[in-house]
């Protein structure tokens, strides 16, 4: 392809994709790609400005949709540059540092991904909001921001100015909607953002007030002359938004130069995992506001600032295939495999599909490319098909009709997504109990991993987990390449678990939805696997943190004569443990904490134990039944809920002096 017609093809598609993303919030290429392509174009109109034409999309910014009254900003918003890596940073700020010969001092604000809006304050009044649209003209949105609670309608002092930020959905809130939307069989968002810019966008702001939005303020164009005098600094100002009653994020960082900004940014690639809202890099800006005036802007995006982007978390792919396993409860999960991808640093080949009918739901065909995400330890999921000209010719997916282990029939369950093999026979499904009996989060039992799981069943050796408990030294040395040492390691192994407190046993038993947080809430409510079993369901429905659905699977587990006999026979193997924690004091009994954020002296797992030894409970959500609400460094929305239904917040000193003796 000539040089030209490549560039008008970039164009064509960076145009069509912004259209996608800014005004329909359906785009069909990853954000990776259309990185990629962007940077390509500046790179071809940097080295052939001939072909640089004014319309071009590295000209421009966003895209304005005619749904809303068009307003035109008063001052122009920008879009920001990108960097990619280390040395890309350094190169920025050696450019800006070049005209005057100093360090120059830097603020590091992680970058939201959301929605940017600017809102105007006349003496203190929100009188007018507007989205970004194409920087020089918005959407008039005045109604729907009114409904969002971090936008003050009257500031604290009679201030006029424009107020710049991001709007966000936090990823509890968006997962939330989704759940709803799927059940409702509404529209499904494809990330946070596309869910903060659907719900900020609607014609009827009652809709928007029902959907949980949040502002970050990143900046301020003061108009009062005092103002105008005395902030000084683009963290002053910051700090300044913050004295007039707008949320600016705490992580915002002063740094001595750009040194400091690689640490902020290397300190953040992992840590914004645990933020409940989605960051895609972080915003590096010039401090000196008299220097960013003086460094001005480009046809886009300032030059006294930079984004640094996190590597994607979203990159497209081909679906080879759909491979489908057979779970510990029978279910059966499909799972994509993939062209090999590079995602969030590491290559990915497999990801989860969920089940059959988000499948359905989805449209996803064997051959289609589709959108792939990760986030943290998350494993990767594939959210939506990208448009692709080949989807309609190829074959929609069948859902299997056998169970793909066994060959035995596949049921549908009351109330439940999925369909099942109830096959108690089945090879698959039984091997899986057993690798969850021994997995880490369960009796975790060292070296007895799949393979040997699956040598034990295949010689008859086991079929449950309690046949575990039966093996000798003798039967574990007849496995492939065994010798003495590590069939005693795994004898041993095995006899270990035998004296693990009850809640790792309760974890292990596979209870329809008791993982290892609803175990160790039973552990700490009853004493031995006997009383647990003679709890009837109200009584279990009582327990905070344990719902009716819950309440019955535990029941119905307990009153199913096959587990009883299980039960029966792990007493018999010498496994029923019935110690149970006593109080340590009574300090904190009826007292039930939240907590949220990182601890500094102790993981939360080790304050929810020093919380049980003081009699007191721990629940995972903020609701008026919560005492305290325990926040670490960087909490999560808890914090703001608390701060809603005004449950009283303790620091972990406050928690500490609470407990001592
Ligand atoms: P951007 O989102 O990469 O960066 C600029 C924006 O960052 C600002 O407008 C502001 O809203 C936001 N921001 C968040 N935190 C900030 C902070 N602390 N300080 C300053 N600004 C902050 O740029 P853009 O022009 O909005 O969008 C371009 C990006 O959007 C692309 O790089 C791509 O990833 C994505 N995009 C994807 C498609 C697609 O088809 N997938 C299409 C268009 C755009």
């Amino acid at each position: 392809m000539q040089i030209h017609d490549r560039i008008e093809f970039l164009k064509n598609e960076i145009n069509k994709s912004n259209y996608q993303y800014y005004v329909e919030e359906n785009p069909y290429l990853s954000d990776y790609e259309y990185d990629q392509m962007f940077s390509e174009l500046k790179t071809l109109e940097e080295k052939y400005p001939m072909f640089k034409s004014p319309d071009s999309p590295t000209q421009r910014v966003g895209s304005v949709s005619e749904k809303f009254f068009q307003h035109t900003h008063k001052y122009r918003l920008y879009s920001l540059d990108n960097t990619y890596n280390e040395e890309e940073l350094k190169r920025w700020y050696d450019r800006v540092c070049k005209e005057y010969d100093r360090e120059l001092e830097l603020v590091c604000e992680l970058k939201i991904d959301g929605l940017a809006i600017a809102l105007t304050y006349e003496k203190g009044l929100f009188t007018i909001g507007v989205t970004r649209g194409d920087g020089v003209t918005g959407e008039e949105i005045t109604q729907n921001l009114k409904t969002v609670k971090a936008i003050p309608l009257n500031l604290f002092q009679p201030k006029s100015l424009e107020v710049r930020g991001e709007i966000y959905m936090p990823k509890s809130s968006f997962e939330k909607l989704n759940e709803e939307a799927l059940m409702a069989g509404d529209k499904v968002f494809a990330n946070p953002r596309n869910a903060a810019s659907g719900s900020l966008r609607q014609l009827d702001s009652t809709i928007t007030a029902k959907r949980d939005l949040s502002m970050f303020t990143y900046t301020g164009i003061f108009e009062d002359q005092d103002d105008k005098n005395n902030i000084k600094t683009h963290y002053d100002g910051m700090m300044y938004l913050k004295k007039l009653g707008f949320k600016v994020n705490p992580n915002i960082r002063l740094v001595k130069n750009i040194q400091g900004a690689i640490e902020y940014c290397k300190e953040w690639a992992t840590k914004r995992f645990d933020l409940d809202y989605a960051t895609d890099g972080v915003v590096i800006k010039v401090n000196d506001i008299s220097i960013q005036k003086d460094l001005g802007y480009t046809s886009r995006a300032p030059k006294w600032a930079t984004a640094f982007k996190f590597p994607p978390e979203e990159v497209s792919t081909k679906l080879l295939d759909i491979e489908l396993n057979t779970g510990k409860t029978g279910v059966i999960t499909p799972v994509a495999i993939l062209e090999p991808v590079q995602l969030a640093g590491s290559t990915v080949s497999r990801a989860s599909l969920h089940n059959f009918d988000e499948i359905k739901r989805l449209d996803i065909r064997i051959g289609d490319t589709v959108l792939v995400k990760k986030a943290a330890e998350i494993i990767p999921k594939v959210v939506k098909v990208m448009n692709t000209k080949n989807h309609n010719s190829l074959p929609e997916y069948q859902p299997p009709e056998k169970c793909p282990a066994c060959g035995g029939p596949l049921v549908e369950k009351d109330g439940e997504v999925g369909l099942y093999c109830q096959n108690p026979e089945c090879s698959q499904l039984m091997c899986a109990k057993i690798e969850y009996w021994v997995s880490k989060e369960a009796m975790d039992i060292d070296y007895i991993g799949p393979s040997v799981i699956q040598q034990l069943y295949d010689k008859k050796f086991i079929s449950n987990p309690v046949d575990l408990y039966r093996l000798s030294m003798q039967d574990l040395m007849q496995l492939d390449l065994v010798k003495e040492k590590s069939a005693s390691n795994m004898y041993n192994s095995i006899q270990k678990s035998k004296s693990n407190p009850l809640n790792r046993l309760l974890t292990a038993l596979g209870i329809r939805h008791v993982g290892k947080e609803t175990a160790d809430i039973l552990a700490g409510e009853f004493s031995s696997l006997n009383e647990l079993a003679s709890a009837d369901i109200e009584c279990l429905s009582r327990i905070e943190g344990i719902g009716d659905i819950i309440a019955r699977s535990i029941y119905d587990y307990f009153h199913d004569e096959y587990n009883i006999k299980i039960i029966e026979e792990l007493k018999m193997l010498g496994l029923n443990p019935t110690s149970k924690p006593k109080p340590k004091s009574d300090k904190l009994a009826g007292k039930v904490f939240v907590l949220t954020g990182t601890l500094q002296n102790m993981t939360r797992d080790e304050a929810s134990s020093i919380i049980k030894l003081h009699g007191g409970k721990t629940s995972s959500s903020v609701s008026k039944k919560t005492s305290y609400v325990l926040a670490g460094e960087n909490p999560g929305s808890k914090l703001d809920k608390a701060k809603d239904l005004g449950v009283i917040i303790l620091t972990e000193n406050d928690f500490l002096e609470m407990i001592k003796t």
